[in-house]
């Protein structure tokens, strides 16, 4: 089209084979350019094999600023100064547009710019005069001009380009260590969900028949406490595993929680009878105060956020002194419900306190008489999260530790 434009605006001024030659050089070149960009995108090369295309690409350059150069030079013998102007004009915002798009391959762009213009200015200067030859030094100071601008241009396409390319290719890595890191983490989703259920089985027998046995009137007293110690151990087992596979499923996010309006004193009470037993082994005092929480609902999963406070619960119970005492309590913060369990225990010391929801962490516990497993916070707190709610601690080394989770309010129907 930007041939034909330019043919045809020329087409008066000029003898016609000339200009026929011009627009058949014109259209030759442009056609052989596309034929080369069609080869190119077939072939699709990789970095390693683009350096002949960038030679093809450099030739189809250097060819096409010659077919725009040969119309003027053809012409120039024949030009008044006006037409002169006009085909200096013409070549100089051809190789202007040139620039954008040879600009990423600065030589190709060079070659452009000295194949269209170089021949008209040395036709100039071998024609004639003075004011010839200060024509042809406007030309080369118009090349020296483009050469300068194209260059500058060249060289921000090409950080352009190069940015473009490297944020590619973090996006592609990026994706890909996602992806690995996904499949590794479904892979031990999986092996520990199945390990879990393997362990299980077993484990439930070990624990009945040691409650069989124990219960058997003819063996020793001595005996009996060894079977009791098979079962305390079994239990403790089971209890890691049971955890181990709760954790395993919140990770693959196969929690599956069913939110609806659920009345907060039939939870805590629940949860306070449930736990009672515990706090009198312990000999703990369980104190609760459900007054705020009359007719108040929350929005979550029953099952689940009695998981929570009991855990939070046992808790307060395992890690509190003799003759503590625990505090169940609700009330209603900045809008949302907020259930805490408050203990005169142990507290844990500010720097471990960063650490309090890391898997397997027992912040030092693990060689103490306390059995645990360092994951039920960890479990507590993704339940929560899943739920909509938020969950939070305070303590003080030595005093004892408040912690809380906060649910969203909610209407009971
Ligand atoms: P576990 O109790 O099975 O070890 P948790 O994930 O429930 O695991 O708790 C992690 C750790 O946080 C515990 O091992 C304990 O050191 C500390 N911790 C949790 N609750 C309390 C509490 N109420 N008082 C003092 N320390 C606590």
């Amino acid at each position: 089209v930007v041939v034909c434009v330019f043919v045809g605006l020329l087409w008066p001024l000029f003898p016609p084979e000339k200009s026929v030659i011009w627009f058949a050089a014109l259209v030759g070149t442009t056609a052989l350019r596309f034929v080369l960009w069609m080869a190119f995108k077939r072939a699709a090369p990789g970095p390693d094999e683009i350096s002949p295309w960038r030679k093809l690409f450099f030739v189809g350059a250097l060819a096409g600023g010659a077919s725009w150069g040969l119309g003027p030079f053809l012409m120039v013998q024949q030009a008044g100064r006006a037409e002169l102007a006009l085909l200096i004009g013409t070549l100089l915002s051809v190789c202007a547009v040139a620039t954008a798009s040879l600009a990423p391959q600065r030589s190709a762009m060079q070659a452009f710019y000295v194949a269209a213009l170089a021949p008209l200015a040395v036709e100039i200067w071998r024609s004639g005069g003075k004011s010839e030859r200060i024509v042809t030094m406007v030309i080369l100071a118009g090349i020296a001009a483009l050469m300068i601008a194209g260059s500058r241009s060249s060289r921000l396409i090409r950080e352009s380009m190069e940015a473009q390319n490297s944020l590619g290719m973090a996006v592609e890595d990026a994706r890909k260590a996602r992806e690995q890191a996904e499949t590794a983490s479904r892979a031990k989703s999986e092996f520990l969900s199945s390990m879990s259920h393997e362990l299980r089985t077993p484990l439930n027998a070990v624990i009945g028949f040691s409650q069989l046995l124990g219960e058997d009137e003819e063996i020793s007293a001595e005996a009996k406490d060894n079977i009791g110690e098979i079962e305390r151990a079994g239990m403790h087992l089971l209890s890691l595993v049971n955890n181990v596979l709760d954790l395993a499923r919140i990770e693959a996010g196969k929690l599956e929680l069913f939110l609806e309006p659920v009345e907060v004193k039939s939870v805590l009470a629940e949860s306070i009878s449930l736990i009672a037993p515990l706090a009198r082994k312990h000999n703990i005092r369980l104190e609760q105060n459900f007054d705020k929480c009359e007719t108040a609902a929350v929005t979550a999963d029953y099952v689940h956020l009695r998981q929570v406070l009991l855990n939070f619960l046992s808790n307060a119970i395992k890690y509190n002194r003799p003759q503590g005492s625990v505090h169940l309590g609700y009330r209603v913060n900045h809008g949302k419900a907020r259930i805490q369990v408050l203990d005169t225990g142990i507290g844990i010391p500010a720097h471990k306190q960063a650490r309090i929801f890391n898997a397997f962490d027992r912040l030092g516990k693990e060689a103490g008489p306390v059995e645990g497993t360092g994951i039920g916070l960890i479990i507590t707190k993704r339940i929560v999260e899943g739920m909509g709610g938020a969950i939070g601690f305070e303590s003080v080394e030595g005093r004892g530790s408040t912690f809380w989770v906060e649910l969203p309010l909610s209407d009971i129907t």
